[in-house]
């Protein structure tokens, strides 16, 4: 969402719902907000924008917004038993990676890390496929895809979308080796499945920089990389997150 307010304003604050709104200034009054919306979300959201005039006072203005819900297309697997059947203390590890990712997605690096347009993590490679796939695996309904996959050979470099810190590299059971990179105001990416890890934790990486290689580690049924995006805890399109045109 990008404004050109047609006038002077100050002290311009906003929110989508409960959600507020972070501004960055593009210049001659320009400003642009990230908004996420999850890739189950749909029904009413309201935008609400606030500022005040040369006088102090404040000006409120409201817009409706409808999140129509997208449509994803279902996907079937078929994976080993024990990779879906967990027993009791695979299930309590998967638990506790989880948990470490969600904590994660709320918390919220007051600094933008990333500068400008977001590029893609494997270079050579056709725009990643198969988000929000609706998932099947072994006849079972499980949770819908939320990232992209590259297709790229074992060893490809993987390369960081944006500047960030490395806010998780560790070895996870679905993820495989899995490594996370904050980019600050609640925007993160995620590469699973490497081979190995070319930078860990705490790390600051800048745009482009060479962070892993693409392998099969976790949960797989080949090499490739995922690429999944996270903006205000919200499950994003990767492709959409690439397309945005930023400053
Ligand atoms: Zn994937």
């Amino acid at each position: 969402m990008t404004l050109n307010p047609a006038g002077w304003i100050e002290g311009l604050r906003g929110s989508l719902d409960t959600q507020p709104l972070i501004f960055t200034h593009l210049g001659r009054g320009r400003v642009q907000a990230l908004v996420g919306i999850d890739l189950e979300a749909s029904g009413r959201r309201m935008l609400r924008l606030e500022a005040n005039d040369r006088q102090g006072r404040a000006h409120l203005r409201e817009w409706p917004i409808r999140v129509t819900p997208r449509r994803f297309a279902v996907q079937r697997l078929t994976l080993p038993q024990q990779m879906v059947e967990l027993d009791p203390e695979t299930a309590a590890r998967v638990s506790a990676e989880a948990e470490r990712l969600h904590t994660l997605w709320n918390t919220i690096t007051s600094q933008r890390l990333w500068q400008g347009a977001f590029v893609s993590p494997v270079m050579s490679a056709a725009p990643p496929e198969g988000f929000g796939l609706r998932r099947v695996i072994n006849d079972q309904p499980r949770s819908p895809h939320s990232g992209a996959d590259y297709k790229a050979p074992e060893g490809s470099v993987v390369r960081a979308s944006n500047a960030a810190r490395v806010a998780l590299a560790e070895e996870q059971f679905f993820g495989g080796n899995a490594l996370v990179l904050d980019h600050g105001l609640s925007l993160y990416t995620i590469y699973f499945h490497l081979q190995e890890f070319l930078v860990k934790r705490g790390d600051t990486v800048h745009k482009g920089q060479e962070i892993g290689r693409v392998g099969a580690t976790g949960r797989v049924t080949g090499p490739h990389l995922h690429f999944g995006v996270r903006l205000q805890g919200a499950r994003i399109d990767p492709n959409a997150l690439l397309r945005l045109p930023l400053r």
